[in-house]
């Protein structure tokens, strides 16, 4: 038996850092001198592009349609440091389940054992977080993912669909589905941004990983089409990405977490928002302005 495969998924909001949280993380394991794998699961198809100096890669899908059969050789591009990079894809617009692509992706990698043929330590699939079907569920549901984190920041709107994530992870837990790892805290700057997180972690009985900086870092390098691990290797913000990246590599033990009920956590951002608007009134002060 060969070593152990890592296979992790990360949940998020549209637009919260899934994608460039990932990239760098792989980026950072592969400097490990770990086998490291991307699969983009959004239908966005950008999963990867940071790890190939901004391009976009045929997706599995798009190959599907104009091929029958597809070896998965011909969708995995190698990205940074030997990354293998692959996007699933999504339907034409407008048409068809956009899950439809993860199911039949990781199907086609499954059937041809790619995993295993490949060698790899750790598969990292970049999935959208708001669970709207069935198709999304799949790598919690089908337990291919073994670990799930989710990148979020302090708004609400991020926590609430870290929150729905949460009520798929505990509906699949008791059926083999994956547990989880841990919150990956992004974009943290504003005030009580960790306080925010803080509490929502500590609400719902799970854990931040790592509070990973808003930094113009990550800006200027995604403008040049890369992680910031390969643009600006010296940064500070780089050694947070290596610092997830050693803590999830060592990641062992990943468990169901507890969501909060509707009126639990609408009763939640009712006491932030109160809490917020005393800041902004100066009743209260800023954990920043404290001496
Ligand atoms: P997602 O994959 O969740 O849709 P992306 O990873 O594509 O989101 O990120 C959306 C935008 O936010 C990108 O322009 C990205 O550069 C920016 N971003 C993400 N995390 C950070 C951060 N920590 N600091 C600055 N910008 C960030
Ligand atoms: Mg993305």
């Amino acid at each position: 038996m060969s070593k152990k495969l890592k296979q992790i998924a990360i949940y998020g909001k549209g637009g919260i850092g899934k994608s460039t949280t990932t990239s760098n993380l792989s980026a950072a394991l592969a400097e490990m001198g770990l086998r490291v794998m991307q699969f983009g699961c959004d239908p966005k198809s950008d999963s990867t592009n940071t790890l190939r100096d901004g391009k976009f890669i045929p997706t599995v899908l798009d190959t599907l349609r104009e091929q029958s059969a597809v070896k998965a050789q011909e969708v995995i591009f190698e990205g940074f440091r030997g990354i293998y990079c692959v996007e699933a894809g999504g339907p034409s617009p407008g048409v068809g389940c956009a899950g439809r692509g993860i199911i039949t992706a990781v199907e086609l990698f499954k059937q041809q054992r790619i995993f295993e043929k490949l060698d790899l330590d750790v598969v990292i699939f970049d999935v959208l977080g708001d669970v709207v079907c069935g198709g999304f569920a799949v790598p919690i549901r089908e337990g291919i993912a073994e670990h799930v984190f989710t990148v979020s920041s302090s708004d609400f709107m991020s926590i609430y669909a870290s929150n729905n994530l949460f009520k798929g992870i505990s509906k699949y837990s008791n059926s083999g589905g994956a547990l989880l790892g841990g919150v990956i805290a992004n974009s943290m700057g504003p005030p009580y941004s960790r306080e925010i997180i803080n509490d929502f972690v500590a609400k719902t009985g799970t854990a931040v990983v790592e509070y990973i900086p808003r930094s113009i870092t990550v800006t200027q390098s995604e403008l040049q089409g890369k992680t910031t691990i390969e643009a600006a290797p010296q940064s500070a913000q780089a050694e947070v990405y290596r610092s997830l990246a050693r803590k999830i590599a060592a990641h062992e033990i990943s468990k169901t977490p507890a969501p909060m009920e509707a009126a639990a956590l609408r009763g939640w951002a009712a006491f932030w928002a109160d809490r917020l608007l005393a800041v902004e009134q100066g009743k209260v002060m800023s954990p920043g302005e404290q001496i």
